[in-house]
């Protein structure tokens, strides 16, 4: 059903034959992302924190703003490199660029257009930035460096929210749908429709 994803985003009503589905982030998605992604990135931060100080909470925290910020547009383009990886391992040809709603700067995507992904597929090109920047983090927090490197890697795990939100709305349909990546949604085809 096209209106069972409809709660996190808009959904077109005219679905172009064999469309089961499209997804688009609204004005409310990208408050959640931003309530969510920080919540996240908080926690995350904090265990990297509890990391970096040998397993316990330091009295007082101090960032270093410009190194945190140079650091997280390195894990940033890490990040999406990893997006592009999955889809060239999966035949695609990934495209990047700036995603903007309403004249505001979002952020950076990556995408296939035109591609389409078995489930699986679509599954693991979303979270394989995650899956491996997450515990790398962990292991390079536990170095001498891990006092610069907790903050960025509590930012980018905040920042995953939008891929994870992409996961939940496809883990909704059906295990033979099949995923389109579109430069600001998602399209899912009935599976049977493009076979
Ligand atoms: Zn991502």
């Amino acid at each position: 059903m096209a209106g069972s994803i409809a709660d996190a985003g808009g959904v077109d009503e005219t679905l172009p034959d064999g469309v089961l589905a499209e997804w688009y982030p609204s004005i409310s998605t990208y408050n959640w992302w931003m309530v969510l992604g920080g919540l996240l990135g908080g926690v995350g931060a904090l265990g990297y924190l509890w990391v970096a100080s040998g397993a316990s909470m330091p009295a007082g925290i101090s960032v270093s703003l410009v190194p945190a910020i140079a650091l997280i547009g390195v894990l940033v383009a890490i990040h999406e490199g990893l997006h592009a990886l999955a889809m060239l391992a999966f035949g695609a040809r990934p495209q990047f660029g700036i995603l903007r709603l309403r004249r505001a700067h979002l952020g950076f995507y990556t995408t296939a257009p035109g591609h389409r992904f078995s489930r699986r597929r679509y599954l693991v090109m979303c979270l394989a930035p995650l899956a491996l920047i997450a515990p790398v983090g962990v292991f390079l927090c536990a170095l001498p460096v891990g006092s610069v490197l907790w903050f960025p890697f509590g930012a980018h795990l905040g920042g995953c929210v939008g891929d994870l939100t992409l996961v939940r709305q496809a883990l909704k349909m059906p295990g033979d749908a099949v995923f389109e990546d579109l430069r600001d949604g998602l399209r899912v085809w009935s599976g049977s429709a493009v076979r």
